[in-house]
């Protein structure tokens, strides 16, 4: 049976938005990196890397993963967890889309297992990874579409820039 979930498209910064769960672009190290982890730790304040500091002491000493996810506190963002996944970077002779598809899967399955109703992605990969943004985005609706799971019934896309709603406007109804 498939999941019935809503999916929106916000243009936007995404630690502005309102929402259970943010999902960070985070880098291995959960450490802070540029683009949306720089946002997400500077609005959010010294309690989401301190939470990231003890994932790092605790269970994931060597870094999380590519495509894999975890939940920290929110801190001050309006949210009840940040959940950082960390996106791969774009080969153009490789293909990593598998492990983009796993960021969505993975930090839905998390929302889910914190109950979360409503998700907010960035467009994971698509900054300083250099994911180009058509295929980004039809690997993102795709995938959201395929794996949401109770009790989220919010999917949002925040979307910064023109170039990055436009296209996934399309992928959303392609
Ligand atoms: P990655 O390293 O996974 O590529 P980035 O944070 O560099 O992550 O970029 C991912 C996408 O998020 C890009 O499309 C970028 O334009 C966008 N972005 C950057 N800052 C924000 C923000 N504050 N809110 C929403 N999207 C953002």
């Amino acid at each position: 049976m498939t999941t019935r979930a809503t999916i929106t498209l916000v243009r936007g910064d995404i630690t502005e938005q309102y929402a259970d769960v943010l999902v960070n672009a985070a880098n291995s190290s959960l450490l802070g990196g540029g683009g949306v982890d720089g946002a997400i730790h500077r609005c959010g304040g010294p309690e989401i890397l301190a939470a990231c500091r003890g994932l790092r002491a605790s269970r994931y000493g060597k870094g999380l993963a590519t495509g894999q996810a975890v939940a920290t506190t929110a801190g001050r963002l309006h949210a009840e967890h940040v959940v950082h996944t960390v996106g791969p970077v774009w080969s153009g002779t490789e293909d990593r889309s598998a492990l983009l598809a796993s960021c969505y899967r993975e930090s839905l399955r998390v929302a889910s297992a914190l109950g979360a109703r409503t998700v907010a992605f960035p467009a994971i990969s698509t900054g300083i990874y250099g994911w180009p943004l058509d295929d980004g985005a039809r690997i993102a609706v795709r995938t959201v579409r395929e794996a949401v799971l109770p009790p989220v019934t919010e999917v949002r896309f925040v979307l910064l820039g023109e170039e990055a709603y436009a296209h996934f406007e399309e992928a959303l109804t392609a």
